[in-house]
């Protein structure tokens, strides 16, 4: 049985589109998993089992509901990556 946390590719997809936007002082792959990670940890996850088809559209029910709650989420974890990176400056 496979369940995914769809919270994760909606995350995933607002923070790719977004990311120039955020004015990270770094861009690397570390900063970017920690900005991902943070955010999901600050939101509710959303199991749903897959069904491909299905899943574009329950993922889109979530961007209706979450949308806001996403992006103040994702603002306040670059913040924190961006003042304490994991990595050395
Ligand atoms: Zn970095």
């Amino acid at each position: 049985m496979k369940a995914v946390n769809m919270m994760e590719s909606f995350v995933h997809d607002v923070i790719e589109r977004n990311w120039e936007d955020l004015n990270m002082p770094c861009s690397c792959d570390v900063c970017k998993s920690d900005v991902f990670a943070l955010t999901l940890n600050a939101l509710p996850p959303r199991y749903a089992v897959t069904h491909r088809g299905d899943l574009y559209t329950r993922i889109q029910f979530l961007k209706e509901q979450f949308y806001t709650d996403v992006v103040r989420e994702i603002v306040n974890a670059a913040r924190v990556v961006a003042e304490k990176p994991l990595h050395d400056v």
